[in-house]
C-alpha cells in the first residue's frame, strides 16, 4: 500500500476521533460497512470519492482536509449554517473526557478541542469582548487536568487562574454535571498563608464579597462539590464566591446558559467596581482586615463594644517590646492606610479603666452599647507618622491614650496653647511605656506631628 493512502486513512480516524465517534457508528451514521471504513482508516483500502464525500458532509469539512496533510480539522471545517452551541460544546465535554483522558494528553485533538474550539464556541455564542476578557480552556497541561475548566479573565483584575478573581466553567471529576462559578485564584492565598489557614482566608474573602455585592438569584449556589480529591478542585471549591449547577442529565437550553452567562458577567464586573483600581491582592488583604479584627476606619462605639466583648483584661495584655510595622493597605478610595487593630484600642481603653488620662475626674457618660463609661482611643504618635518610624508599630495599646470625648477633639481641633500643655502632660505619662515598644520620639518631633506652629514655642 502507499504512503498516500495510508496518510489519507489517518487523516479518516483522526477526523473520528476529533469528534469521539466510534468506528461502528460512524459507518452505520453515513451508511457504509465497518470493516471497509476500517480498511480505510488503516490504509489498506484507498478512499473512494463516494465515502470522501459522505465524511466530509457528515462532518462539514472541506474536501481538501483528506488530501492536504497541512490542513487542520478547525481550518478544514465549513461554516454551517448553524453555528456550535455552548450547549452542544459543553455536553460533547461531558460526554467525552473521561475516556479520553485515559489516553495520552499529547497530541489528542479532543483535549485541542476544549483548548481551541470550546474557547471559538464560547467567544461566538457569548460575544465575548476578546479586547476585555480573555477565554482560556484547559484541558490541563502535561497531565490531564482531574476538574477541566473554562475560564474567562477580564484583562484589568487578573489572567490566570491562580491569583485575582475571574469567571469559570468547572467540569466535575466524575463528569456527572459542571458549573458556573465565579470564582478567585487560590495561589495567591496559599502562599501568603499556611493551607489550612489559606482555606479559611478564601473562603472568608468570598463570603464578605457576597455580603458587599448584589448576587442574582440563580447565582445563590455558594458551596460546590467537584466531586474530586486533587488539591486544585479543594482550591477551587473554596475560592467559589458564587454560581450555579448544571446537571449532565438535564443541561438548559442555549437560550438559559447564555443568559446565565450574561448575568454572572454582570456580577464579575461589581467586583471590578469594589477593586476600584486596587489590585486584586490589595482588595483581599483589604476585606480581611476586619477578620483579623483591624480596621482602616472605626468609630470609637466599636472599641468600646468590642472591648467590652473580648473581656480585656489588663493582665492579660502581650509582652510589651517592639514588633515590626503593617503593611499598609489600599482603601476604597486608593488610599494607602495603616490598619488599625480594634483589639489594642481596646486594650488601651481597658487599662485605663475608661477614664480620661488626662484627668480622670474628666465626666463623662455610660455608653448604651457597652454598659461602660464612654471614652475614646486616641492614638499618642499619630498613625499617618507610620512612614517615620520604618522599624516599629505604632498601632500599640501603649501608643493609646483613653481620653474622654472633650478631651479627644481638643487634642484634635483646640488651639495651640492648648494642645500643647495636654501634648506635654501625656507625654511625661507615656514617655516610657512608648520606649518599652520601640517608639523613640521626642517634644520636637511630638510638636511637628501636632502641627503646633513653632511660635508658641
Ligand atoms: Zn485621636
Ligand atoms: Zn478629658
Amino acid at each position: 500500500m502507499d504512503s498516500e493512502t495510508n496518510e489519507v486513512g489517518m487523516k479518516v480516524q483522526k477526523l473520528r476521533e476529533y469528534y469521539s465517534i466510534n468506528l461502528r457508528d460512524l459507518a452505520q451514521a453515513i451508511g457504509v460497512r465497518h470493516v471497509m471504513l476500517n480498511k480505510i482508516e488503516n490504509g489498506t483500502q484507498r478512499l473512494d470519492l463516494e465515502t470522501l464525500t459522505k465524511l466530509s458532509n457528515h462532518f462539514s469539512v472541506s474536501a481538501e482536509y483528506f488530501v492536504n496533510p497541512n490542513l487542520s480539522i478547525p481550518q478544514a471545517t465549513k461554516n454551517v449554517n448553524e453555528p456550535s452551541s455552548c450547549v452542544t460544546a459543553f455536553k460533547r465535554i461531558l460526554d467525552n473526557y473521561s475516556t479520553e483522558k485515559e489516553k495520552p494528553l499529547k497530541d489528542n485533538s479532543f483535549a485541542e478541542f476544549v483548548r481551541n474550539d470550546v474557547v471559538k464556541i464560547l467567544n461566538n455564542a457569548l460575544d465575548i469582548d476578546s479586547s476585555r476578557y480573555k477565554v482560556i480552556g484547559s484541558p490541563g497541561k502535561g497531565l490531564w487536568a482531574k476538574v477541566p475548566w473554562v475560564g474567562f479573565f477580564d484583562r484589568n483584575v487578573t489572567l490566570s487562574a491562580q491569583y485575582g478573581y475571574y469567571m469559570v466553567y468547572l467540569f466535575r471529576e466524575d463528569m456527572s454535571g459542571f458549573y458556573l462559578s465565579l470564582n478567585q485564584g487560590y495561589t495567591y492565598f496559599r502562599n501568603k498563608y499556611k493551607d489550612k489557614e489559606g482555606r479559611q482566608k478564601i473562603q472568608k474573602t468570598a463570603e464578605i464579597i457576597r455580603s458587599r455585592i448584589e448576587i442574582p438569584s440563580q447565582f445563590q449556589l455558594t458551596t460546590i462539590d467537584l466531586r474530586s480529591e486533587a488539591s486544585l478542585a479543594f482550591g477551587y471549591e473554596a475560592g467559589h464566591i458564587c454560581g450555579k449547577y448544571y446537571d449532565a442529565s438535564s443541561l438548559p437550553d442555549e437560550f438559559e446558559m447564555i443568559n446565565d452567562f450574561r448575568s454572572l458577567l454582570e456580577t464579575y464586573n461589581k467586583i471590578v467596581v469594589l477593586l476600584n483600581g486596587r489590585n486584586a491582592e490589595e482588595l483581599n488583604d483589604y476585606l480581611l482586615l476586619e477578620d483579623d479584627l483591624e480596621f482602616l476606619e472605626t468609630d470609637e462605639e466599636s472599641f468600646q463594644k468590642l472591648a467590652n466583648e473580648l473581656k480585656v483584661d489588663f493582665s492579660d495584655e502581650p509582652k510589651e517590646e517592639p514588633r515590626p510595622p503593617k503593611t499598609v493597605v489600599t482603601d476604597n478610595l486608593g488610599k494607602t492606610r495603616y490598619p488599625r487593630s480594634a483589639k489594642e484600642a481596646a486594650l488601651a481603653l481597658a487599662r485605663a479603666n475608661y477614664t480620661c488620662e488626662l484627668d480622670e475626674n474628666h465626666e463623662t457618660f455610660l455608653s448604651k452599647s457597652s454598659g461602660q463609661k464612654y471614652a475614646e482611643a486616641h492614638h499618642f504618635v499619630g498613625i499617618s507618622n507610620h512612614p517615620k518610624f520604618p522599624e516599629v508599630d505604632l498601632d500599640r495599646a501603649a501608643n493609646i491614650v483613653c481620653l474622654c470625648p472633650n478631651c479627644h477633639r481638643k487634642i484634635h481641633y483646640g488651639e495651640d496653647e492648648v494642645r500643647l500643655p495636654m501634648i506635654e502632660s501625656l507625654f511625661a505619662k507615656v514617655k516610657e511605656r512608648l520606649e518599652q515598644v520601640g517608639i523613640e520620639v521626642t517634644l520636637t518631633q511630638l510638636k511637628e506631628f501636632y502641627n503646633i506652629s513653632p511660635k508658641r514655642t
